[in-house]
């Protein structure tokens, strides 16, 4: 039996090496950083952010005994949709959908902890961490993987090799990349008049704002112009506040407080064919979305179960980097992962477009009035584009 290589320890790469242990395979995992989630490296900006999962991520967290309590994660259970300016709007609420919440929030550093604490519980997996992968060069008979560690160079060739680095590596080279017009600022605030379970979508001319509740308050992800990014930045917490509380509204009351802001450079990213002659890429490296519909480690959750699926329970002298396996997960993912990246992108820029405003309402309104339009949504929400 071989062991199928993992690169990345993000939050991807670590639930992916646990399932795999947990089917009997041995993984040897790839970081450039250090294992400690809470130190200084490659992935210490995501880890300011909050991820929303839905449902079914959760459901296969917990297979690794990940629960929401124990990442103190946050429900959401109604989202609440509207368009600066004008009347229109959308109450979802998850009970219409036959479920108690959409999903819960967290912080991807305590989910990152968490995944990584199981990592190091399975003694399967064998770890380099400040191990930084080069070049990964597919061909028939094994993945050729450069990387340097503590040690120096390295050249190893593995019967498979699964990219889950974010997108920093290009194997395949068919990537469809795009810019977006927006970047997005990060943070957590808190407000006066807090509404418990309830999230709030709104969409701008200059691109959408969410406002997520969390464990520590509101998860903000505000997305402008890089120039006003870049104001928001520069401002003071007084400042900063006034302007969220002008953009927002008073709907949470005053706007008291806020933690540093982070800002994220937005573009789309999407890999046509990510399983190759003997490496596959998975969530980040497969795909990067706008974060306007929380879709994107929701949809690498889902290229986890689908690789997991196709590994199987492992036996011994089995190839877990067959091309039949490799084909049939790509078949398999090829729906999902265009539907999803699609949706996403049309949520991102439909609203933004010129004189979208009007229409945009019109249809938020007529929407909020079809029950049956508003079910079909939420139970989208809640369970994922895939369901
Ligand atoms: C502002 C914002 C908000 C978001 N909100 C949501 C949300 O609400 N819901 C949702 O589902 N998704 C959301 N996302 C998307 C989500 O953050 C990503 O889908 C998720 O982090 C992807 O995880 P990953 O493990 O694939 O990649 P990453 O989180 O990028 O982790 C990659 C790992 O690989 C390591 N690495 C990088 N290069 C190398 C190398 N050469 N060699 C070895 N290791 C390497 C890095 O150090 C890191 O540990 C959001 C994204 C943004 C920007």
């Amino acid at each position: 039996m071989t062991t199928p290589w993992v690169i990345g320890a993000g939050p991807a790469g670590c639930c992916l090496a646990a399932l795999l242990a947990d089917k009997g395979w041995p993984v040897t995992l790839l970081e450039s950083g250090a294992m400690d989630a809470s130190s200084p490296g490659p992935a210490a900006v995501a880890v300011q952010r909050t991820l929303a999962l839905a449902g079914p991520s959760w459901t296969l967290l917990g297979r690794l005994g990940i629960t929401p309590q124990q990442v103190a994660a946050h429900p959401i259970r109604t989202i609440h949709v509207s368009y600066r300016g004008q009347a229109g709007r959308v109450c979802l609420d998850a009970s219409e959908s036959g479920v108690s919440e959409f999903g819960h929030t967290v912080s991807y550093a305590r989910l990152l902890t968490a995944l990584r604490a199981a990592v190091a519980a399975r003694p399967g997996i064998t770890v380099h961490e400040q191990a930084v992968v080069q070049t990964v060069q597919g061909s028939t008979s094994a993945a050729r993987v450069r990387w340097r560690g503590p040690a120096g160079a390295q050249d190893s060739l593995v019967s498979l090799a699964v990219l889950a680095e974010g997108g920093a590596l290009t194997a395949s080279g068919d990537a469809l990349t795009w810019p977006y017009r927006q970047q997005a600022l990060a943070c957590v605030v808190q407000a006066e008049q807090p509404t418990g379970d309830q999230a709030f979508e709104r969409f701008t001319p200059d691109g959408p704002l969410a406002l997520l509740p969390c464990a520590e308050g509101y998860a903000l992800i505000w997305t402008a112009p890089a120039a006003r990014i870049a104001h928001l930045l520069q401002a003071s917490d007084a400042d900063f506040l006034a302007a969220l509380q002008a953009w927002f509204g008073d709907r949470l009351g005053r706007f008291r407080q806020c933690s540093p802001r982070q800002r994220y450079p937005l573009r789309g990213r999407f890999v046509l064919q990510p399983a190759g002659r003997r490496f596959v890429q998975i969530a980040n490296a497969a795909q990067t979305l706008h974060p306007v519909a929380g879709q994107g480690f929701n949809l690498g959750l889902r290229d986890i179960t689908t690789l997991t699926e196709a590994l199987g329970a492992a036996q011994p002298g089995q190839d877990p980097g067959s091309a039949t396996r490799l084909a049939a997960y790509q078949r398999a993912r090829r729906a999902d992962r265009w539907t999803t990246a699609g949706l996403t992108h049309l949520l991102a820029t439909a609203f933004a477009l010129p004189g979208s405003s009007l229409p945009m309402s019109l249809a938020l309104g007529t929407f909020d009035l079809a029950a049956p339009l508003r079910r079909g949504f939420a139970r989208l929400m809640a369970e994922g584009i895939a369901s």
